[in-house]
């Protein structure tokens, strides 16, 4: 298994079957009906009824497509407008208009080869919308070599079973921010909160007024002067600003001064590491702080309830230390923050 785990695709005339005659050892049977779909794999559309297992092949030669890209050799198997055999994966007949490629002179079916000069380009001149495409390739052919495929999921271009699953599995794709959310000592409901604002979900009034036009009202309900929107909420408002500031303080935690759209990626890139357990404080001061915030703010516009920033503050703070003392291993925090936390 191991070594069947990093054998490279065998490049032939379809990505679909690469990977299939790849795949080939691991069940003999389920690469028998796949390479039959491969004969089929330009015409056959998905029947509206057909089983769980066709369906799931069918789907996957979507998959496949997206994830290998040729690497030219001397570019005779390769379609010079059709395939994405660009570094980034990019297929030219996709960007470039049909009328525009007509231009060089070069049918549709054109194969790679036609630019291939031994062991360099010749690419066609005169189509100045071309040349950054040109300009892209970062590699030279090779006349004495066959077009191979890439895979994309290793950095060698390796297919392996693993690379494939960290591919498909959904952690992977779902968003960067979910190691950050959604940690080991994380508090769901405000997670979840985490996760809306990293990804600009929040109903802000900046936002509304895009659906509801210029007559709704866009000021922030915690200061009154400034437009309410996901960077003035976290945390340059002065209300949101003051909690923020006095809650680090408190934690001994410095975070830089940017706006939000700005301070999500610093925090998922500095504190995203699931398993350091020191990181847990960060994380859960950045989405209490959020969800209390967001929390303040509906309860001042919908139920017209105000709570000073203080008390804000310290909701927030004995709330994490609840958590830390009932749900975190507080024995795994460094001594400062357990003495921070008085847990
Ligand atoms: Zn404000």
């Amino acid at each position: 298994m191991a070594e069947m785990d990093s054998q490279p695709f065998i490049a032939s005339s379809n990505p679909f079957q690469g990977l299939l005659t790849h795949m080939a050892p691991l069940n003999a049977t389920f690469v028998l009906i796949l390479n039959e779909i491969d004969a089929l794999a330009s015409i056959i559309q998905i029947p509206n009824s057909c089983s769980w297992t066709w369906r799931q092949i069918l789907h996957a030669r979507d998959w496949c497509k997206h994830h290998i890209r040729w690497r030219i050799g001397n570019g005779e198997s390769s379609f010079l407008w059709q395939d994405n055999w660009l570094p980034s994966g990019s297929e030219i007949g996709n960007i470039i208009s049909p009328r525009q490629l007509a231009l060089t002179g070069l049918s549709w079916n054109a194969k790679v080869a036609e630019i291939v000069r031994g062991r360099a380009w010749q690419f066609p001149t005169g189509v100045p919308s071309l040349d950054t495409v040109w300009q892209s390739i970062d590699y030279l052919p090779n006349y004495n070599q066959d077009d191979t495929f890439f895979w994309k999921g290793t950095s060698s271009g390796m297919y392996t079973i693993q690379s494939a699953w960290e591919i498909t599995r959904p952690h992977h794709n779902t968003c960067l921010a979910h190691d950050f959310n959604w940690h080991v000592g994380h508090i769901p409901r405000q997670a979840f909160m985490l996760w809306l604002t990293f990804n600009q979900r929040l109903q802000t009034l900046d936002r509304v007024q895009r659906f509801m036009g210029p007559s709704a009202s866009t000021t922030c309900v915690l200061c009154g002067g400034v437009e309410e929107s996901h960077d003035h909420l976290f945390f340059l408002c002065r209300f949101s600003s003051k909690i923020w500031k006095s809650l680090n303080t408190r934690a001994r935690i410095h975070w830089p001064n940017l706006p939000w759209s700005r301070l999500k990626f610093w925090a998922i890139g500095r504190y995203r590491n699931k398993r350091k357990t020191k990181f847990i404080i960060p994380k859960l001061l950045l989405a209490s702080a959020i969800y209390h915030i967001w929390y303040e703010r509906n309860r001042r516009s919908f139920n017209n309830q105000f709570t000073p920033a203080k008390t804000v503050e310290e909701d927030i703070f004995q709330l994490i230390r609840a958590h830390l003392i009932n749900g975190v291993k507080v024995d795994e925090l460094p001594p400062a923050q357990r003495l921070i936390w008085e847990v």
